[in-house]
């Protein structure tokens, strides 16, 4: 089965402005896309419902994350109840930065994925490994342990509204990608994961997407890898992402 490609903007806590986010949405707008990849930006939650009101419509918008709970006294947070209320379809859930800056265990993360899923949002799935535990050569375990949290939460039916994507920490905002052969070897232990965790169909099914600072200049040979199904891109999604989608995985 035909995995559609993928192209996600993660903005981090950025741009500073609104002016800067309504001229990125601008840029967004005007923009040729490639019809077939699905691309989805994800603003921070103070802009999500200003860019969902602005962005073109083929163009989905996601939180950075959400809480497990629907509403209560929880102080800074977004629930998914309020995403979906608000016709946010994606939540960025387990990101390296969330696990690392604010505590969040891969129990966490599967709570806050079957809260989600609960409420119909679509999720994106970050998984990946440290430096120490590549050099240690536990890639793949650890991706097999962030992963195996949520595959403990969810029915197989699931799978079609999640995205993984890979993103090796010491990748992220570095400027050291991954190589095509790092790439794909771990999408593809990820996928063989999959297969026997869940099912042969849902590993075929699944869309694992690479994030580590990926831009415009290299992602054309990772966009060519039999397992890697886009991208999640951070800081090139201010200036990279109309090229990633356009040039780079057309
Ligand atoms: C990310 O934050 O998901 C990411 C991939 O960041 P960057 O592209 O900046 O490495």
């Amino acid at each position: 089965m035909a995995r559609q490609f993928f192209v996600g903007g993660n903005f981090k806590m950025n741009p500073a402005s609104r002016k800067d986010k309504v001229a990125l949405v601008k840029l967004l707008n005007e923009a040729e896309l490639d019809p077939n990849t699905e691309v989805v930006i994800s603003p921070p939650a103070l802009y999500l419902i200003p860019v969902k009101g602005s962005i073109r419509k083929d163009i989905k918008v996601a939180a950075q994350n959400c809480y497990f709970k629907d509403s209560g006294a929880f102080t800074g947070e977004i629930s998914p109840a309020q995403l979906v209320d608000s016709e946010i379809p994606y939540v960025i859930l387990g990101h390296s930065e969330r696990r690392t800056l604010f505590h969040e265990s891969s129990e966490v993360v599967a709570q806050k994925t079957r809260a989600a899923l609960d409420k119909g949002l679509n999720i994106i799935l970050c998984i990946g490994e440290t430096l120490n535990e590549r050099e240690a050569g536990e890639t793949a375990k650890v991706c097999e342990e962030q992963l195996k949290a949520v595959v403990d939460v969810l029915k197989e039916s699931d799978w079609s509204k999640i995205v993984v994507a890979y993103e090796p920490v010491w990748a992220i905002g570095t400027g050291k990608v991954a190589t095509p052969q790092q790439a794909q070897e771990a999408h593809k232990d990820i996928r063989s994961y999959l297969s026997k965790a869940v099912s042969s169909g849902v590993a075929e099914s699944t869309r694992i997407i690479y994030g580590g600072s990926v831009n415009a200049g290299n992602c054309k040979e990772l966009s060519t890898l039999p397992d890697v199904d886009g991208f999640l891109v951070g800081d090139g999604s201010n200036h990279d992402l109309r090229d990633l989608v356009v040039v780079g995985c057309s």
